[in-house]
């Protein structure tokens, strides 16, 4: 099951520096959206944002039409209680640019690990879910071995399965591929293309991988100074970037 995503004039700043400045977006379910732009942009703060790590200081978040950090009691529009909040960010997860697995654990108990204390699985069930997952992206036959004995495309691997046993409806996935040795990019960005082709989940993929934003993703939104600068089908903004700020970016970068 995928969810949408709306944003509605969402701000964001630390201190003087205003990092997210007004944005309107949304994000039909099951899309895959790359989200591209320079160093500072404000890319992440907004995975952040969606993640419920972070509070927006002024605008809304919907995910499939429900508020974030609102609820509704009665009539009222009231502040979400802690159990609103848990139960959305349920239907969200997040794969990282540096994995942060747990060295102590086997792949299998790395992805068992949240469905079995998170979502109060059975032991039997959790770990036949974490194989199935694990199972999805390749490592069937790595269950038992730890971080230490995986290259980074198989430790990412683990952490992009570790995300999906959690069944999220959308997906975000920060630079997930930059700590990678070259040749390990290829088998993570394979999985996420089947994972996009799949369209069980939305997706929101923050990537310096022009190729992958362009031939994989429904839909590419450039960011510049915390705004929208282009937003459309990745093969338009790739093939007629519609603004100057996107062609002088897109010119720098591939
Ligand atoms: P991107 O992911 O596009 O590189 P970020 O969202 O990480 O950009 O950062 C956008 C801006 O917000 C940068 O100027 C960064 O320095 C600033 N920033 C991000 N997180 C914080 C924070 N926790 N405290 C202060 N400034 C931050
Ligand atoms: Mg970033």
């Amino acid at each position: 099951m995928s969810a949408s995503v709306t944003l509605e004039n969402v701000c964001k700043r630390y201190g003087e520096v205003e990092v997210l400045r007004g944005l309107d977006l949304h994000i039909p379910a099951g899309q895959t959206v790359a989200l591209i732009g320079p160093s500072g942009s404000g890319k992440s703060t907004l995975l952040r944002l969606l993640m419920t790590l972070e509070r927006p200081d002024a605008g809304r978040i919907l995910i499939d039409g429900e508020s974030m950090w609102t609820e509704r009691r009665g009539s009222r529009e009231v502040p979400a209680r802690p159990a609103h909040l848990r139960r959305v960010r349920g239907r969200i997860g997040m794969v990282f640019q540096h994995f942060n697995l747990f060295p102590h654990m086997t792949a299998l108990r790395n992805v068992a690990e949240a469905p079995r204390h998170v979502l109060g699985l059975g032991r039997d069930e959790a770990e036949q879910r974490a194989r199935e997952y694990l199972d999805m992206v390749g490592l069937g036959d790595k269950l038992d071995r730890y971080p230490a004995n995986l290259s980074g495309g198989q430790k990412q691997r683990v952490g992009i399965a570790r995300a999906l046993a959690m069944r999220p409806e959308v997906m975000l996935f920060d630079e997930v591929t930059s700590a990678l040795d070259p040749e390990l990019v290829g088998g993570v960005l394979e999985i996420m293309r089947e994972l996009s082709a799949r369209r069980t989940m939305t997706m929101i993929v923050v990537t310096h991988q022009m190729k992958f934003a362009e031939r994989s993703s429904d839909r590419t939104l450039f960011f510049d100074g915390g705004r929208i600068v282009e937003d459309g089908p990745s093969a338009q903004v790739f093939g007629h970037p519609a603004r100057a700020r996107t062609r002088q970016f897109l010119e720098a970068v591939i």
